[in-house]
């Protein structure tokens, strides 16, 4: 069975983990930055070193490409990004990149070529230090005005970046791929959770990427006295918010598991040891693996929020704010990924991505899915952040098999 050179793609990872590394180990590669620009130029040189065609489109999104001997073939699309957060580590992305182009490499070195276009593509900004997702949403084509007039990272850093690419508006809304031309998308990462170490398994079948709701609860009651009020009589907006917390946190883990829900930011006023406080704002996120699942936590957990509100003497308004649409894996890659782990002798569990990724833009155009590998510990975006060199072999060579079953 052909093999991908293991050493090499070690290598690889070694070598480019010391281009924006930090004291402690680390790697900071923030999109669009000068180190991001390093790691670009290395990643050409490491491309043009194969022999592969090298190509940049107009959003800086980086591929290698084995051509197909038809010129009307489809693209069979792998890879992930090579941008890393602050003080990141050494494989989030990277793994990916590095796998996908090593898949290639393997078929160019050993003279195969495919049915279809092979494409190792590194995607510009998926950490969001810029925008999030920016690289693979110009190819998907969901790009929108205020991606450009709103960035999360600043209009000035979004504008400095786009002039140290040579990037415009124009040039980034072009890079969208037509999807009539696209045979599907892989994505390899590290898992960044416990599920696979924890059962002792090889690889991780992705099913899906979890789709996310967010809302603003605002609890309102009634100011009053800390002392004089008596207990019975207070409209106290935080009893209901925290009310709200733990029955929203039970009724998630009993039926809507493996569905989660955070509440991460609370604001309180008047805000005083000796108030009772009138108004609690509350920003309440919840996360599952499809449309369907997601609605049915939004019927579940806004009225709750009303009904806890009533009980206490308060009312609440909802405001939802922005989410993000689930993106279901393609079965068809899904099974591809099996069947590839079953011939390499790997065990494997299907199971949900809780975090974003480049394939939730990419499955929206072509059918996707993804390959997890084991995290030591669940570490991720942090020196810390750990994949056992077997596990990376493993996974890249599970990557090559599903390239080949997904080619035919
Ligand atoms: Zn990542």
């Amino acid at each position: 069975m052909l093999t991908i050179n293991s050493e090499r793609l070690l290598a690889d990872l070694a070598e480019l983990a010391e281009i924006g590394r930090t004291e402690d180990g680390g790697v900071s590669r923030l999109a669009l930055s000068p180190e991001d620009v390093a790691g670009r130029q290395w990643f050409q040189e490491r491309v043009n070193a194969a022999g592969l065609e090298f190509r940049q489109d107009g959003a800086g999104n980086q591929s290698a490409i084995l051509p197909a001997a038809d010129p009307q073939a489809l693209t069979l699309i792998i890879g992930s990004h090579l941008d890393t957060v602050r003080n990141g580590g050494r494989f989030d992305g990277a793994l990916g990149v590095l796998s996908a182009l090593e898949v290639v490499r393997t078929l160019k070195e050993v003279g195969q070529t495919l049915p279809v276009h092979l494409e190792a593509i590194s995607f510009t900004d998926e950490e969001g230090a810029v925008v999030g997702l920016f690289g693979s949403q110009a190819v998907a084509g969901q790009l929108t005005p205020a991606h450009f007039t709103n960035p999360r990272g600043g209009v000035e850093t979004l504008r400095d970046g786009m002039a140290r690419l040579n990037l415009t508006v124009d040039s980034i809304l072009a890079a969208r791929r037509d999807p009539a031309t696209l045979a599907g998308f892989v994505e390899i990462h590290i898992e960044q959770g416990t599920r696979l170490e924890e059962a002792n398994l090889d690889i991780g079948v992705v099913t899906g990427i979890v789709g996310i709701r967010s809302a603003w609860l605002k609890f309102q009651g009634q100011a009053a006295h800390a002392g004089t009020m008596p207990m019975l009589k207070r409209a106290d907006a935080l009893w209901g918010a925290a009310e709200f917390i733990q029955q929203a946190k039970t009724i998630v883990i009993d039926q809507f598991s493996p569905g989660v829900m955070n509440c991460g930011q609370i604001a309180l006023a008047p805000g005083s040891f000796n108030i009772v406080p009138a108004e609690v704002t509350l920003a309440l996120e919840f996360r599952h693996g499809t449309e369907e699942q997601l609605d049915a936590m939004a019927a579940t957990l806004y009225p709750l929020a009303e009904t806890v509100a009533q009980a206490n003497g308060l009312t609440v308004t909802i405001t939802e704010t922005s989410g993000c649409v689930a993106a279901p894996s393609a079965e068809a890659v899904v099974q591809a990924i099996e069947t590839a782990a079953d011939k390499l002798g790997l065990s494997h569990t299907r199971l949900m991505s809780f975090a974003g990724h480049d394939t939730q833009s990419m499955a929206a155009i072509t059918p996707g899915a993804m390959i997890f590998v084991p995290s030591v510990n669940g570490i991720s975006h942090s020196p810390k952040e750990f994949t056992a060199d077997q596990d990376v072999i493993n996974g890249a060579n599970v990557l090559l098999q599903t390239v080949l079953i997904l080619a035919q």
